[in-house]
């Protein structure tokens, strides 16, 4: 018998069996060991915010927090979810640039640490909602900076965006505290975008955002109880990717944070992640149902694809890049056959893979998408063809946990009705007088 993928000591063959496929695996050792692996070289003073966005499972995050990190969050369900876990509100910040008037209440009743504006329409929202609550609401301030450092998968700042308010502009507005009586500015947040794998990008960010906090909050005359300097520390998906050297990055980060730290002893130092605390403890795992071939290539189509692993269509390159993927029941054995690996829905595009070199694949093979933890079902879509959310299984301290059950034909049921003649008409009837 050959060799399979384990997950501290628990082999794949036993985890399909009893939770079927597809799943979603996480490995609660390496979720840990990501938070430790910050926690232990970058800065004391810095804190980790952990971005709900990217895997909002709550034993996913159950797990993180128990380590030490904090949450961000953008909705209610994320905000919930937080408080669920039994994340602190003085340990969570609500960011976004569409919240809701029933998501603004809730952070003020629940009493976040931070509300990141995005807009001067928020910021007077949030001084109307604090006015009539009798309270002064703890607001940082998201800042789109006028410059932009290359290295990121994906440029968030320095651009026309949606995100924050320019910098030119916050720095045109005098009375900008003054109008807002009911708002306690109490920090910046830059977020400088995603996937970057450059030491030096994050350090260069860094500085850059200190820079702009101190000066911004000089021209508002505000204190910084909070400094967010985003993150969007990524990990290596495609071949040619390095993954980030923490080592190195402490080397060229911390000096950054020690300056600023230093002048600024009572300020919260903040960093956002994501995809880097997430990604590398999970695999998407499905199981080979046909093989087939076309026009001399070979096909194994599977029981999922991209309706719950999108991210795997390799979007915004031009050549499709493979994740890393394995023959989970075979992991021992010589890759030597080129192969598209494919999900059950009726486009093309439903490819995971293409021209992955594995092993014979056979039906019944289990093939697992690696580095998948984050971005996955949740950034989906995942009611394409109804086949629904798929489980996720975590495993921690050496025991399997279900910590979502896969969606059946009745909860994809559930929230659709018939036309309903009376209610139709009732509405009809209403509208018209
Ligand atoms: C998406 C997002 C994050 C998380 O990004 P990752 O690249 O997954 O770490 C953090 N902050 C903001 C503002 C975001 O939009």
């Amino acid at each position: 018998m050959s060799a399979e993928f384990e997950v501290q000591g628990i082999g794949i063959t036993e985890i399909a069996e009893r939770y079927g496929t597809p799943l979603y695996l996480y490995d609660g050792d390496e979720l840990e060991s990501r938070v430790d692996g910050l926690k232990e070289l970058l800065h004391p003073r810095l804190e980790f915010f952990f971005s709900l966005k990217s895997n909002p499972n709550i034993g996913v995050l159950s797990v993180l927090h128990a380590r030490g990190a904090r949450a961000e969050v953008s909705s209610m369900a994320e905000l919930v979810t937080a408080r669920r876990a039994g994340v602190d509100p003085a340990d969570i910040i609500f960011l976004g640039p569409g919240k809701s008037a029933d998501e603004l209440a809730a952070c003020l009743d629940e009493g976040v640490y931070a509300i990141v504006c995005e807009s001067f329409g928020e910021l007077a929202l949030i001084d109307e909602f604090a006015a009539l609550r009798g309270m002064r609401a703890p607001v940082a301030l998201r800042v789109n900076p006028s410059f932009s450092v290359k290295g990121s998968g994906l440029t968030m700042g320095g651009k026309p965006r949606q995100f924050g308010i320019d910098e030119s502009q916050l720095f045109a507005s005098d009375d900008l505290v003054a109008r807002h009586p009911n708002v306690r500015f109490m920090g910046v947040q830059v977020y400088m975008g995603t996937r970057i794998l450059s030491e030096e990008a994050v350090a260069e960010n860094t500085e850059r955002i200190f820079e702009l906090a101190d000066r911004l909050a000089g021209h508002l005359g505000i204190p910084l109880e909070l400094v967010d300097i985003g993150g969007g520390l990524g990990v290596a998906y495609f071949d040619g990717e390095r993954d980030l050297d923490l080592a190195l990055l402490a080397a060229r980060v911390n000096p950054v944070i020690d300056g600023f730290a230093d002048r600024h002893p009572g300020t919260r130092l903040v960093m956002e992640l994501g995809r880097y605390l997430t990604a590398t403890s999970g695999t998407y795992v499905v199981r080979v149902r046909y093989v087939k071939e076309s026009m001399g290539e070979r096909f194994a189509v599977a029981d999922g694809g991209t309706n719950h692993h999108m991210a795997a269509v390799g979007v915004g390159s031009f050549v499709k890049r493979n994740f890393p993927m394995r023959v989970l029941n075979r992991v021992d054995e010589p890759a030597t056959e080129s192969w598209h690996v494919t999900g059950p829905l009726c486009t093309p595009n439903d490819t995971l893979g293409k021209k992955v070199q594995l092993p014979p694949v056979r039906p019944g093979d289990l093939v697992g998408v690696l580095r998948s933890g984050a971005y996955g079902p949740t950034a989906s879509p995942v009611l394409f063809l109804s086949h629904g959310y798929p489980a996720e299984v975590l495993v921690h301290d050496g025991r399997a946990h279900l910590v979502r059950t896969r969606d059946d034909t009745e909860d994809l049921l559930r929230h659709q009705h018939l036309p309903d003649r009376a209610a139709a008409t009732a509405l009809t009837e209403g509208t018209a007088s």
